[in-house]
């Protein structure tokens, strides 16, 4: 593949980008390509490459790159007609009316911009109405660039994970490791009265993919209750992917007291919201004291783009196809595991998949997987999966960045150049992009 193209518009792009890009997993080694175009699962750079996508924006592009004809009228309708104005406007109230019919813990919503501003005013709000400072979070977890949960460390203390934050902001922080109930016990009996909430993603997506064991989603909900804390959902990758248009939150049958969304519910566009009860998301200003205000917050393009996307989710057979399709792909890399990497993991579930290059559970896996299930939940090489971040972390995670990501772009197939983010099959992916994309992991792998 040439990339000469690229090269070029990257040395541009160090002079007056930082590192080159706008968002800093997309600076890949030793340069990133530059996106001219999608089409439909594909996308093609500025040399012409194409490549079939399954980073899909990070998660937003449920319908890969062109969305359906619905979406596409109502933005450019949108985008005419205004496109924002500083005051309400019909389509966020569409928009917040269908989210709240369909998620179970939604009466009420916020939109913001992004998912990052989700989970500052949901932690915000948790604070406010509590009136208590300390959040738990999941080790490895990722909820944006907020300040309160870009942490390292345990339960015994913790502290920023980057420079610029103060490490009196880690002092209300408490990281435990994903699917240990015990631990997060035993933080609520010491801390219980200081915990204005418990922060995590229903599935860990960002460092994984990391299901729950049974029980563990619903141990989260008893503690928080039994002490008066709230219980956050972060449905920023989850929401709308996982469990349909009821989320993961309906897949698993537990209903936090907020949900934070982003990515799927602007179609596209920047977005993010946090749901809950009505009592709760009422609190915000101007209803209530908790300060929330966002001069682009349900932007008229993004409400409708995100409103005909879920739509046309419910008109039509978008999670089957998906679905269907994200199984028939994790079955497969299943099989090439076994004969090529017996010591690899597929997670995922719905139209989330991953390869995890862990050792964890190695021993067990080579018997356990031979009926090919790639299904996390009922696979029986469920114990070899991971549980905690950590489990992701430890995997060879250079290997994945330097080594295999690379092939598989050289086999045109685009995955997210990190170990730890999810990948996303779209409704525009087909039978043959998949049979494509097995070819290519045989060949990387
Ligand atoms: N929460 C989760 C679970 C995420 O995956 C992300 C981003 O990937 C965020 C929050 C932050 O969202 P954004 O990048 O839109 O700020």
């Amino acid at each position: 593949m040439n990339h000469d193209e690229s090269r070029a518009l990257y040395d541009r792009a160090l002079s007056v980008l930082a590192g080159g890009v706008n968002s800093s997993v997309r600076a890949t080694q030793p340069y990133p390509f530059f996106v001219e175009r999608g089409d439909g699962a594909h996308v093609i750079d500025a040399d012409g490459n194409r490549y079939v996508d399954y980073v899909m924006g990070y998660g937003p592009l449920l319908y890969g790159h062109d969305a359906p004809e619905p979406v596409q009228s109502a933005v450019q309708k949108h985008a005419a007609a205004g496109p924002m104005y500083g005051a309400p406007t019909e389509i966020e109230v569409e928009h917040a009316e269908f989210v709240a019919r369909h998620v179970p813990s939604v009466e009420m919503l916020r939109f913001v911009n992004s998912g990052t501003e989700a989970t500052v005013s949901a932690v915000r709000l948790a604070r406010g109405v509590t009136g208590r400072d300390k959040i738990v979070v999941m080790q490895g977890g990722y909820h944006g660039a907020q300040e309160s949960t870009l942490v390292e460390g345990g339960p015994g203390g913790a502290k920023p994970s980057t420079p610029g934050i103060p490490s009196s902001f880690a002092d209300h922080t408490i990281p435990v490791p994903f699917n240990d109930e015990e631990t997060v016990r035993e933080v609520f009996e010491e801390h219980g009265e200081d915990i204005a909430a418990v922060l995590t993603e229903p599935i860990l997506a960002n460092t994984g993919i990391v299901h729950p064991v049974d029980g563990y989603l619903e141990a989260l909900r008893d503690v928080t209750e039994d002490h008066g804390a709230l219980l956050i959902f972060d449905e920023v990758i989850t929401g709308f992917r996982v469990g349909g248009l009821q989320c993961a939150q309906g897949k698993f049958g537990v209903t936090p007291d907020l949900t934070t969304f982003g990515k799927i519910i602007g179609g596209g566009f920047p977005v993010g919201a946090v749901g809950g009860k009505a009592e709760l998301v009422e609190q915000f200003t101007p209803g209530g004291d908790v300060f929330q205000s966002g001069t682009f917050s349900g932007h008229p393009v993004t409400m409708a783009a995100g409103h005909e996307y879920l739509k046309y989710a419910a008109e039509n057979d978008v999670y089957g196809h998906v679905n269907r399709l994200g199984e028939k792909l994790r079955a497969g890399i299943t099989d090439i595991l076994e004969d090529q990497a017996p010591e690899y993991t597929v997670v995922g579930t719905d139209s989330m998949f991953k390869t995890v290059f862990t050792r964890h559970g190695a021993a067990e896996r080579a018997d356990a997987c031979a009926d090919g299930c790639a299904q996390v939940e009922s696979c029986p090489n469920y114990d070899a999966c991971p549980k905690t971040g950590a489990d992701v972390s430890n995997a060879e995670t250079d290997r994945w960045e330097r080594v295999f990501w690379q092939e598989m772009k050289d086999h045109g197939v685009f995955l997210t150049a990190n170990q730890f983010e999810s990948q996303f099959v779209s409704y525009a992916h087909t039978d043959e992009d998949i049979e494509e994309t097995l070819e290519a992991y045989k060949a990387a792998l």
